[in-house]
């Protein structure tokens, strides 16, 4: 048996389960999502039995399928925002979830404005999960026992919430840089959204140098890179995390389509 698997093995006869994130994309923004360049299918969250289904941007349902994973068994669906790039399969995605919407189970967590004005969760989809929650800022969630901390608003178009799953792990949706930012996201293993190579004022998105800030002040223990744009895509996003690793002496990885890890 693999080393890694022994060790799975070993935690759960302990009752200490691993968790698992799966990248169903890496793509960021509209023209890595529009041309597929990457997928752009979100996280996958699994902790034990508890499965979550992290920003399913377009593509994600084709995802899950080639994965094998049976979404009837998927407890809860998390938006960071309602961009597209992170809701495009909610909808099929809450279908899926309940079964075609004939099993009442499951729940929704997003921001308010994925669901007023303009919302990108459909009214006749919403009567299928078993409860839909609003984020709030600063706030703690459990589903099944899987709790996360919700940071405060980022700073972006719509309203965004960026994740704190204990001290494993931290993910930096999508933010221009704040003060505070690294501190409200600090875990061991961090997957940060790094859209863009230089940095542009007003867009309010992180680019290498705000991810490397990022790194520098929160240090865990290995730092994700992932949701490229174009422009960190065409910089090489192995080269990009090697440059990080080697400036700043911290474990920086570029992410990759289907990666998995066990945290
Ligand atoms: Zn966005």
């Amino acid at each position: 048996m693999a080393p890694a698997a022994d060790a799975a093995k070993c935690a759960a006869a302990l009752g200490v389960e691993t968790l698992k994130l799966t990248f169903m994309g890496t793509a960021g923004a509209r023209f890595m999502v529009a041309k597929q360049v990457a997928a752009s299918g979100g996280l996958f969250l699994e902790d034990g039995n508890v499965k979550l289904a992290l920003d399913p941007g377009p593509g994600a349902i084709v995802q899950y399928a080639q994965r094998k994973v049976d979404l009837t068994t998927l407890d809860a669906i998390v938006l960071s925002h309602r961009h597209l790039d992170h809701t495009g399969d909610v909808n099929v995605m809450l279908e899926a979830m309940t079964d075609g919407g004939f099993q009442h189970r499951g729940q929704l967590f997003c921001p308010s404005d994925a669901l007023d004005d303009d919302p990108v969760v459909l009214e006749y989809v919403r009567r299928f999960p078993r409860e839909i929650v609003r984020l709030a800022p600063e706030t703690t969630y459990s589903v099944d026992g899987l709790s996360f901390t919700t940071s405060g608003r980022h700073v972006h178009q719509s309203e965004t919430y960026g994740f704190r799953f204990g001290e494993k792990l931290g993910w930096v949706t999508d933010s221009g840089y704040y003060d505070g930012i690294a501190e409200q996201h600090r875990a061991g293993v961090m997957i940060i959204h790094t859209v863009l190579r230089d940095c542009i004022p007003h867009l309010p998105h992180l680019c290498i140098a705000d991810a490397e800030r990022i790194v520098r002040e929160a240090k865990p223990r290995i730092a994700f890179l992932t949701h490229y744009g174009m422009t960190v895509w065409r910089a090489n996003p192995a080269d990009v995390a090697a440059g990080m690793s080697q400036r700043t002496g911290i474990d920086v990885r570029a992410a990759a389509d289907g990666l998995s890890i066990e945290l």
